[in-house]
This record gives C-alpha cells, structure tokens and sequence, in this order.
C-alpha cells in the first residue's frame, strides 16, 4: 500500500466519515464548482423543487463523494450511494431507483463503469424519471412502466471525457474539480487536526500539504502518519520536524513523490541519461510491470513536470535533474 494511493484503504473509510465537510461553507477549496453548486441548489430550494442532475468530475480524493452528501444535506433529503461497477445488471438499477424517495439523492461514483444495459435504463429514469422493468423471458417478455418520483443523481468520474454523450448530456450542471493549492490543502490539515483532536503548527501543516499532491484524501492520511511520530517519538505535536522526519520514514519526499517515483525517475537519469526511453524498458529497469509505471508512477510525474511523454519514449525534465541532485550531461555538439 502506498501512502500516497489517490484510493482510499481501510483506514481512510473509517475515519473519512468523520472528516467530511458537512455544507458548502466548510468545504475548502474549489471555489468555482462551489460558487456554481450554491447557485443550482439555492434556485431549486427557492422553486421548491428537486435539484438538477449533476455531475462531479476529477481525480479520486478531490472531494466528489463529500460533495454529493453536501448536496444532499444542503437540500435536506437523505442520500443513497452506490457506484457503477456495483451495478452489473439493468435489473439492479431498477431496485434502487424504484425505492427512491421524492427528492432524494442518488450518489452514483465511478458511472463510467456502469453496465450498457444499466447505462440505458438510466437515460430514461433521469429525463422522464420512469423506467421500463422487463417481466418475463424470450417472446413473452413484457416491459412494464414505472413511474419514478423526481430524484436528484449525483454521479461521479474520474474524467467527463469518459461518459458517453447521451449520459453527459443529460446533466444539469457538471463540476470540473481540480487539484487542491497547497495553501488549501494546509486548510484541510488544520481542520481535520482539529477533528482528530491533534495539535498542529502552522509550518508542520504546511510541510505536509507540499508532500500531499493536491489531494486532500493524500493530506489527510500522511496527516495521521505524523501524527503516530509526534506521538512516540516527538510531544504528540505535529510540527514541522514531526512532519519532516515522519514523512522520511515513509519515504514521502518533500514534493510528495514516493520511492516508486524516484525509482522511475532515478533509473530514467541514472540509466538512460534522461531519455527518451521505451516505457516498458524503464518497467524492467525498475522491476515493476509496465501498467504500474504507467498508470501509477507516470501521472504524477508528469503532472509535476518531472517527465514528458514522447513520441520517441519518456524524457525527463530538466525539474527532474534538480529534484534528484544530478547534473544533467553536457548538450551533444550540434
Ligand atoms: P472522492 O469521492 O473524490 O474520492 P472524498 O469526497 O471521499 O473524495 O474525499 C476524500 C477525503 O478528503 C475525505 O475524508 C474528505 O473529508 C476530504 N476532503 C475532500 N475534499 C475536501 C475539502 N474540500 N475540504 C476538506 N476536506 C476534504
């Protein structure tokens, strides 16, 4: 398990509930999506009707999931949550939606892997807010319709490209969330210290915020992994030198690349004098397979202008040299 996974584990889901922002005014950050979603729900409430269909897009541990429970409170209507690849059948779709309640809210995460079948029979329910359920098998089959009552879907993906335009169209409102500054996230640790009942300096927030990849997910879990140091080997505060050599034994460097990261970095450099390389020779190099590299190394790497991803293979940076302590080799003549 690496402890900067943009997925939550085990540990994550136990304590983000307690964590969630609980309305719009406590939730840090995003302020364009914020300022747009305030707008769409105060209009329904004022209208006294149910919320716009709406879609959350961005990287896992952005705040989609706390969002959708936002909506829901800020509306005042429970909310019912499940997720795309949860659903395999069109038949499972039809059970949850035909036990929604008026107004409720229906979070549906990762839509992008929702079944065909499913994926139809939703169209249908978010236009007309009615679904066709299939009685019977073969030539006997019938489709019986059932009238839904006016539900808000709030779904989520990792990106809005990936939906088919059917399914985006039918959208009210789509917010595109972004990675966090690190001024954002130093916020966020503030606030879940004061929930977790830590104490925490100004500096060791914020040195804990640079390591955190713009994610609040990843902030507030190197948070508690500071937390353990100051409480056995520092005064139980979370301070700059806590958050510092904590994040040392965990081999989380200062702008939150792990050891799997320096690893690609490292042999691009030391190996390969920088690229261009294949990515799958880079993989053996570093004893990984060739998707870890790629899907799990590469993004962040190229995100924080590390590496490029060529035509001819994976070059790094002149950031790169500088963040390893190399000396890029001399420009080839001519
Ligand atoms: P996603 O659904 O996008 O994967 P979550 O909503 O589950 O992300 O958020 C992950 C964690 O980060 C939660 O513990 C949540 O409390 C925290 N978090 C996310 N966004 C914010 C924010 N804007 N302010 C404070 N905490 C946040």
């Amino acid at each position: 398990e690496r402890l900067v996974a943009t997925a939550a584990d085990r540990e994550d889901q136990a304590v983000e509930a307690a964590l969630r922002p609980r309305d719009l005014g406590e939730f840090i950050g995003q302020s364009r999506v914020r300022e747009q979603l305030d707008l769409v729900l105060r209009a329904a409430r004022a209208r006294g009707a149910t919320a716009d269909h709406v879609l959350l897009s961005g990287a896992p541990g952005l705040g989609k999931t706390t969002l959708s429970m936002i909506i829901a409170a800020e509306m005042g209507a429970p909310i019912r949550v499940t997720s795309g690849p949860a659903i395999q059948h069109a038949g499972d779709l039809a059970a949850i939606l035909s036990s929604l309640g008026e107004g409720e809210v229906l979070f549906l995460d990762e839509i992008h892997r929702m079944s065909r079948p499913a994926e139809e029979m939703l169209y249908m329910a978010m236009e007309d807010f009615r679904v066709d359920v299939v009685v019977g098998k073969g030539p006997g089959a019938t489709a019986i319709p059932l009238e839904l009552p006016p539900f808000t879907l709030v779904g989520a993906t990792t990106r809005a490209g990936l939906l088919p335009p059917p399914l985006r169209d039918r959208f009210g409102f789509t917010g595109h969330m972004e990675y966090y500054e690190p001024a954002e996230l130093q916020r966020v640790v503030h606030r879940s210290a004061g929930l977790l009942g830590v104490e925490v300096t100004a500096e060791g927030a914020a040195e804990i915020a640079g390591r955190s990849r713009g994610t609040p997910r990843i902030a507030n879990r190197l948070l508690r992994r500071v937390r353990d140091w100051a409480q056995v080997r520092g005064d139980g505060v979370v301070t700059h030198e806590a958050a510092v050599s904590a994040l040392a034994v965990y081999e989380v460097d200062e702008r939150g690349l792990d050891r799997l990261d320096r690893a690609v970095l490292g042999a691009l450099l030391r190996l390969f004098g920088g690229g261009p390389v294949g990515v799958a020779t880079l993989a053996v190099a570093v004893g990984e397979e060739r998707e870890t590299v790629e899907e799990v190394a590469e993004p962040f790497l190229v995100r924080e202008g590390l590496l490029a991803r060529t035509p001819r293979g994976r070059v790094a940076t002149p950031a790169a040299w500088r963040h390893l302590g190399l000396t890029p080799p001399a420009q080839a003549p001519g």
